[in-house]
C-alpha cells in the first residue's frame, strides 16, 4: 500500500553500517529521514548510537542513486525495463552454463543486504545454476578469525553478547580501533572500565584512543601477534597458572599444543615482536589475576598471511586459562558489516551451506536436495579470492556482484578490475554506479535497508528485523525480490510472498536457526544463535561445552615463520583502517553533507620520526608506491603511529587509496587478502 506522505511514520531499523546493530526508530515524513532515534528497548545499543547510524543516511535520498536498471551499449550504459535487463541476464546466465558449465559462473553476495537476500543468492548459485561459487565480503575481513574459532571452539562467533563483555574483569583488544570501528561497542568497554575498574590491555600499532585509555599498551611489530600472545601462552603454563580442571574436563590436545608452545620462550618473542619480556609477563600476571578475561580482535589480527593462526592463538590462550563458556569470558571477533556475521551464517560461502553445514556433509546435502528438489554440486566452490584468479585462468567467465565495490574494496584493485575486463558476462547489482558497477554488462539498482523488510545479523550473533521506512526509490527494487525474478526466469518460482516466508525456509533446514521466525523478532525482539526449536537463543555460548561429538574444545597447535617485514628499499609500513566518520572507503557515508563536509579526504599518519628522516611536513603531498600501484595523499605528522608504522584511512572521497598498493598475497588457510602487509616507498612531491 502506498505510505500517506504528509504524516510523520516511525519505523523500526538497523543500521547500515558496522557490526554493533545498533536498532533504531526511524522518524520520516515521505521520504524525508528527521531523525533516527535510538530507544531503550534496542537490545544492542538502547540509547546509544554513533554519528554514522545517527546522520550518515545521506544515500538514501542521493541523486546518485540507481533508478533504474542500465545494459551497456559500446561505452556507455543505457536505461531499460526490468523484464529488459532480467530476460538479457538469464538469457546470458543459460548460454554461459550451456557452453561451459555451472562452475563458470561465480555470484558475490552483499554484508549490507539481509539475511534472506544472502540465502537467496546461494540459492540461485546452488540450486538455479548448479555452483557452489558463492562468496560475502567475510573473504575481506572476519574469515580467519571464524576459521580460527572453528577449530578450537566450533563456532564461528562472538562468545557471547556485549553485556558478557562488559562484565568481565580483563579486556584485551588485539588488532581493533575500536573507539572509531566500533563506537558503541567501545562505550560500553570505555565505561566498564572507567566506573567499574574493568581492566584494559590494548595491543596495537598505533597508539589510538582504546591504547590511550589502556592499563597497559602493547606495541608489537607488525605481524607478530602470533608470537607474544602463544609466549604469554607459554608463560602462563610453565608458571603453572593455567586452568588445568576446565583442561580436564573441556578440553582435548593439550599436550600437543604445549609442545608446538616450546619456540615461543619470552626472549624469543621479545626479539620477535619489539614487546620486552616485562611487558610480556605483565599481560600474563593480568590473565592470571583476573576471574574473566574476553579477547576482542579485529582486521589488525586477521588482515595477514597468519590471519587464521593467530585468531587461533587467541582461542588457545582463552581455552588454557579457561575463559569460555561464563558470563565475562571468551573470544570477541568484531565484525565490521552490519551483516557481515549474516552473509556468512545464511549461506553465501564455497564451502557450506546455511548455517555452516558442510557441504562434505552428505546429510546436510540431501536434506537442502529434498527440499529444493535438485542435486546439489558437492565441488566446493571458489571465494572471492579465487573467482578473480579463476578469470585470469579462464575458468570463470561470469561474475554476478551484489553490494559490493569489489573494483576499490578488493586488495590490488588494478589486477582485480583488469580481471573485470576479462569477463564474458558482468552483472553489478547496487544503490550507485559504483568503481565496479562502471565494468559492468548489465547494472540492477537495489534498494538500501529503509526501503525494505528483512533481517541483519550483528556482531553478537543478534538476529534483528528491519521494516520498510519508505517505498523503494524510482525503480530500485530490493535484492530479494530481484533474485526471486531472476530464479523464477531460470525455471524455479520460489514463490515467497516476503522475507518471512524465505526466513521460515531457513529456518526448517538450519539446526540454527531453528526456532527463529518473524512472529519472534517482532519489532525490537531479538534472537542470538543457535535458536532451538522453542524458540530459545543463547546470548552465551559454550555453557554445556563445546559443539563438537565428544563436547571438548580443541587446542591447536601454532607454529610461526618470519613472513612479513619492510625490507631496505621501502620507507614505510602502510598500516589502515576505518576512522569514526566514514564507514570504509565511504562509498556510502560520502553522500552525506556533513560527513562530506568534515573528511572530505582521506591523509596519511606519519611519525615524527619518519616525517623528519624523510622530509616530510604537515600537509606535504606525498606519493606512496610499491610493485602493486601508486596514490598519491596528504602527510599528517601523528604521535598515534611510531618510526617507520604509518597509518592510511581507508576513505579516500568513496574511492581507495590503499588498494593501489595491496597485493596478491593472502591468509594461508581462507584467503582474506594480507591488507596489512603493505611496504612502500614514498616521495615527497611537495618537498619545501
Ligand atoms: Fe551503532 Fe555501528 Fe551504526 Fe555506529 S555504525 S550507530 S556503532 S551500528
Amino acid at each position: 500500500a502506498k505510505m500517506r506522505e504528509d504524516q510523520i511514520k516511525k519505523t523500526k531499523t538497523v543500521c547500515t553500517y558496522c557490526g554493533v546493530g545498533c536498532s533504531f526508530e526511524a522518524w520520516t515524513k515521505g521520504r524525508e529521514i528527521l531523525k533516527m532515534d535510538p530507544v531503550p528497548e534496542a537490545p544492542a545499543n538502547g540509547i546509544m548510537s554513533c554519528i554514522k547510524g545517527k546522520f550518515a543516511w545521506g544515500h538514501i535520498n542521493s541523486e546518485a542513486r540507481l533508478t533504474r536498471p542500465l545494459i551497456r551499449e559500446g561505452e556507455y550504459f543505457k536505461e531499460v525495463e526490468w523484464d529488459e535487463a532480467l530476460d538479457y541476464i538469464t538469457d546470458k546466465f543459460k548460454e554461459i552454463k550451456e557452453k561451459h558449465g555451472p562452475d563458470a559462473l561465480g555470484f558475490i553476495a552483499s554484508s549490507k543486504a539481509t539475511n534472506e537476500e544472502s540465502y537467496l543468492i546461494q540459492k540461485i548459485a546452488r540450486q538455479v545454476i548448479g555452483t557452489n561459487n558463492v562468496d560475502n565480503c567475510s573473504r575481506y575481513c572476519q574469515s580467519p578469525a571464524t576459521k580460527g574459532l572453528n577449530r578450537t571452539v566450533g563456532y564461528g562467533g562472538d562468545a557471547g553478547s556485549m553485556d558478557d563483555l562488559e562484565a568481565a574483569e580483563l579486556v584485551i583488544i588485539v588488532g581493533s580501533n575500536t573507539a572509531e570501528a566500533h563506537p558503541v561497542l567501545a562505550s560500553k568497554i570505555k565505561r566498564s572500565h572507567k566506573m567499574f575498574g574493568q581492566k584494559l590491555i590494548v595491543a596495537d600499532l598505533r597508539k589510538h584512543e582504546m591504547a590511550e585509555r589502556a592499563d597497559l599498551y602493547v606495541h608489537p611489530e607488525p605481524g607478530t601477534d602470533l608470537v607474544w600472545i602463544s609466549a604469554v601462552a607459554k608463560y602462563i603454563i610453565d608458571m603453572g597458572w593455567h586452568d588445568e580442571a576446565f583442561i580436564a574436563e573441556k578440553v582435548n590436545h593439550f599436550d600437543e599444543y604445549v609442545e608446538s608452545l616450546k619456540p615461543f620462550t619470552l626472549g624469543t618473542a621479545e626479539e620477535i615482536t619489539g614487546i620486552s619480556k616485562e611487558t610480556l609477563i605483565q599481560v600474563a600476571e593480568a590473565i592470571r589475576d583476573s576471574d574473566k578475561t574476553c579477547i576482542c580482535w579485529a582486521m589488525g589480527i586477521t588482515q595477514h598471511q597468519i590471519g587464521a593462526d593467530t585468531s587461533t592463538a587467541i582461542s588457545n590462550l582463552l581455552l588454557v586459562t579457561g575463559n569460555y563458556g561464563r558470563t565475562g569470558t571468551g573470544a570477541y571477533p568484531l565484525r565490521g558489516h552490519n551483516n557481515v556475521q549474516g552473509a556468512s551464517d545464511f549461506g553465501s560461502m564455497p564451502n557450506t551451506l546455511p548455517g555452516y553445514q558442510k557441504i562434505s556433509d552428505r546429510d546436510a546435502v540431501s536434506k537442502f536436495e529434498q527440499a529444493w528438489q535438485v542435486q546439489l554440486s558437492t565441488n566446493e566452490g571458489m571465494d572471492n579470492h579465487e573467482m578473480v584468479q579463476g578469470i585470469y585462468d579462464g575458468k570463470l567467465k561470469s561474475l554476478y556482484v551484489t553490494g559490493e565495490d569489489m573494483g576499490v574494496v578488493d586488495s590490488n584493485i588494478n589486477y582485480v578490475t583488469k580481471a573485470f575486463e576479462k569477463l564474458d558476462f558482468f552483472v553489478v547489482q547496487d544503490l550507485f554506479l559504483t568503481n565496479t558497477a562502471e565494468y559492468a554488462d548489465v547494472v540492477l539498482p537495489a534498494s538500501p535497508s529503509l526501503e525494505k523488510e528483512g533481517t541483519f545479523t550483528n556482531t553478537e550473533r543478534r538476529i534483528q528485523r528491519l521494516y520498510p521506512a519508505m517505498e523503494p526509490l524510482g525503480e530500485s527494487k530490493p535484492d530479494w525480490e530481484i533474485y526471486c525474478e531472476i530464479a523464477k526466469r531460470l525455471g524455479f518460482d520460489w514463490n515467497y510472498s516476503s522475507p518471512a516466508d524465505i526466513m521460515a525456509e531457513a529456518a526448517d533446514l538450519v539446526p540454527i536457526f531453528a526456532g527463529v521466525s518473524y512472529e519472534r523478532l517482532e519489532n525490537f525482539e531479538s534472537l542470538q544463535w543457535p535458536v532451538n526449536k522453542e524458540g530459545n537463543d543463547t546470548p552465551l555460548l559454550f555453557t554445556d561445552g563445546f559443539p563438537f561429538p565428544d563436547g571438548r574444545a580443541k587446542l591447536h597447535p601454532v607454529n610461526f615463520a618470519r613472513h612479513y617485514h619492510i625490507d631496505e628499499e621501502h620507507h614505510l609500513h602502510i598500516n589502515n583502517g576505518r576512522i569514526l566518520e566514514h564507514f570504509h572507503e565511504g562509498n556510502m557515508t560520502y553522500h552525506t553533507k556533513g560527513i562530506r563536509a568534515k573528511v572530505p579526504n582521506s591523509w596519511i599518519a606519519v611519525s615524527e620520526e619518519a616525517a623528519e628522516k624523510y622530509g616530510m611536513e604537515e600537509g606535504s603531498k606525498i606519493k606512496i608506491s610499491n610493485e602493486n600501484g601508486e596514490a598519491v595523499t596528504q602527510v599528517h605528522i601523528s604521535k598515534e603511529v611510531f618510526g617507520q608504522e604509518a597509518y592510511l584511512p581507508l576513505n579516500d572521497n568513496g574511492k581507495s587509496a590503499i588498494n593501489y598498493l595491496t597485493g596478491n598475497v593472502t591468509d594461508k588457510d581462507t584467503n582474506t587478502p594480507a591488507y596489512k602487509e603493505v611496504p612502500a616507498k614514498i616521495e615527497v612531491l611537495d618537498k619545501k
